[in-house]
């Protein structure tokens, strides 16, 4: 690795500047800004790596285009596949910011604009590594594949469609994907799995319009108080979920979780205290870890009806609205959880009630002791010369699961950015000691991968 990592410092200004540049478009998904244009950049980059580019259109032309890499090396026995998003958070409010977004500018080791950390500058170290090992190593010793999404931070609408209709495009053994922010101290982490997620809207109706709760109060059939019923039967007061084999599919976690779990540093006094608690929420048989990366959750996030304004109002409310979502764990899906709810809903005399499907994500996880989950703790701590944070499961809900479970490529998550990056907030930024190591880190993966 030594010539390579010379190569990596005697061109690391060189890089900073591209990276410089790449951060200057402004490529925002939820403005449907700038992604093409960036698009048409990054194909550039990778065709300058000597990998097959491409620009493929997902779904029309009123959808931006996802930016597709490619590198078939003769005699390479295995491929990774490398994910990433070019698209960034908008950058409002303008005033918070030091130097304006998409101006990039080195301040104390930091380069400073959006999507400087997330997440341009981590997958753009892939790409400089790849450049590395081929200029001054012995090559890259593995096929590749690289997808750049440009929806991400909007919730990547087009992706599983696209992926799973041109499978083959994507085929690897390994997957492996730098996003999201080191650990508290700037302590490397490695991400092994997310919750899925099965978001749903329920509403009920009663009668054809609010009524006067003197007139009509003792007669009239109030919505809140159906919904309010309904919402009862959910969950028993430990927070344990009451729907009927919602708990079955789930898989515990095996030893190496268990080990990974108990090897994360946690003071459970001064967490209680910082979130103002006395008690944590869930069944008292499960670890505090247990409960975000391998149980279940159903959680409550909305709930309107009647008036909630300042001053009295006597009114019997004909409409109420609840939105829960679900964190799913592995074996769970959001289709299967979906059902069950519905049924609960039917079982317990709640037939009338609408419920509507909303945002649904599968969970994902790569088993810890996988081949490659190995090669990229060894490059962490290698790299970082520190020993790296170990997540069976990160609690919320990301694309990977498209990659991990429907694919079937195994997939690692590593944060190439620093822990205070200030991600889809002002002022983002990326250290440039963490841009360094992360084009190191890939360097590292892709060598060692290659020879498994
Ligand atoms: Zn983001």
């Amino acid at each position: 690795m030594k010539k390579v990592y010379g190569y990596i410092d005697e061109k690391f200004d060189q890089f900073v500047d591209e990276l410089i540049d790449l951060c200057r478009y402004p490529s925002i998904s939820a403005q449907k800004k700038g992604l093409q244009v960036c698009a048409g950049v990054l194909v550039e980059h990778i065709r300058a790596i000597g990998l097959h580019g491409e620009i493929m259109p997902m779904g029309g032309p009123d959808n931006p285009p996802l930016v597709y890499g490619r590198l078939d090396v003769p005699g390479a026995k295995r491929t990774l596949f490398i994910y990433g998003h070019f698209d960034v958070q908008p950058p409002e409010p303008l005033k918070a910011w030091e130097t304006p977004p998409f101006q990039p500018e080195i301040r104390n080791g930091r380069i400073y604009g959006r999507g400087t950390g997330d997440n341009k500058g981590q997958f753009f170290a892939h790409l400089k590594s790849i450049e590395a090992l081929s200029n001054a190593g012995d090559g890259v010793p593995m096929n590749l594949r690289i997808l750049l999404d440009p929806q991400e931070e909007i919730g990547s609408p087009m992706l599983e469609d696209f992926v799973t209709k041109h499978a083959d495009l994507f085929r690897a053994d390994f997957g492996y994907n730098a996003d999201g922010s080191a650990g508290e101290g700037n302590v490397p982490m490695l991400s092994f799995g997310n919750r899925g997620v099965c978001a749903v809207e329920v509403r009920t109706r009663a009668g054809s319009r609010d009524t006067h709760s003197g007139q009509f109060g003792g007669l009239m059939p109030n919505a809140a108080c159906r919904l309010v019923d309904f919402l009862k039967t959910l969950r028993d007061e430990s927070g344990r979920v009451r729907i009927e084999g919602f708990y079955e599919n789930v898989l515990p976690p095996d030893d190496a979780d268990q080990a990974a779990m108990e090897a994360i540093p946690f003071e459970q006094t001064a967490w209680l205290r910082e979130m103002g608690l006395s008690r944590e929420d869930g069944p008292e048989e499960w670890s505090h870890f247990e409960k975000v990366m391998f149980r279940p959750a159903l959680n409550i996030n909305g709930l309107t009806s009647g008036y909630g304004g300042s001053g009295p109002k006597t009114v019997i409310p004909c409409e109420a609205l609840a939105k829960i979502d679900m964190r799913l764990v592995k074996n769970q899906t959001p289709v299967e959880i979906f059902e069950k709810f519905v049924s609960h809903a039917r079982k317990n005399g709640f037939g009338d009630l609408e419920i509507i499907p909303q945002m649904q994500y599968y969970p994902s996880k790569t088993p810890l002791g996988h081949s490659m989950g190995r090669a990229v703790i060894a490059a962490v701590k290698d790299v970082f010369e520190r020993e790296p944070l170990i997540y069976p499961v990160t609690g919320g809900s990301n694309p990977s699961y498209i990659f991990n479970e429907l694919c079937g490529i195994p997939m690692v998550k590593v944060p190439y950015a620093n822990f205070d990056e200030s991600n889809h907030a002002p002022n983002e930024n990326l250290s440039l000691d963490f841009f360094r190591k992360g084009i190191m880190t890939s360097a590292r993966v892709i060598r060692d991968m290659g020879g498994l």
